[in-house]
C-alpha cells in the first residue's frame, strides 16, 4: 500500500491510501464528492528509522560535498605471503 496525496479546489488535500500502482489521476473529494486531483509528492521516507535515513542522508551528501582529508586513509595490511591453500605451496615460482 501506497499513501496517494489528492487536491480538492475548495476543501484542501485529502489522502487515500491504495496498492501500489492503482492511483488515478482523480478521486472524490470527501467533503464535497468533486474531482480531487492527484499532487505528486516525495517519498516518506523520513518515517523510517532514523538511523536508516542519516546513513541515506550522509551518502546523498557525500555524493556532491566529498570529506576533504589531509592525507591518505591508512593503507591496508599486506597480504600474507603464504598461501592459504596447500596446494598452491607446489606451483612454481617467480
Ligand atoms: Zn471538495
Amino acid at each position: 500500500m501506497a499513501v496517494y496525496e489528492y487536491r480538492c479546489e475548495d476543501h484542501g488535500t485529502t489522502e487515500r491510501a491504495l496498492p501500489i500502482g492503482t492511483a488515478q489521476p482523480t478521486t472524490p473529494c470527501p467533503a464535497c464528492g468533486g474531482p480531487a486531483t492527484r499532487v505528486f509528492t516525495a517519498p516518506r521516507l523520513s518515517l523510517g528509522d532514523p538511523v536508516r535515513r542519516a546513513l541515506i542522508d550522509r551518502t546523498e551528501r557525500t555524493a556532491h560535498v566529498p570529506d576533504v582529508v589531509d592525507s591518505p586513509g591508512p593503507r591496508p595490511a599486506a597480504r600474507s605471503r603464504v598461501p592459504s591453500n596447500p596446494a598452491w605451496s607446489r606451483l612454481p615460482r617467480p
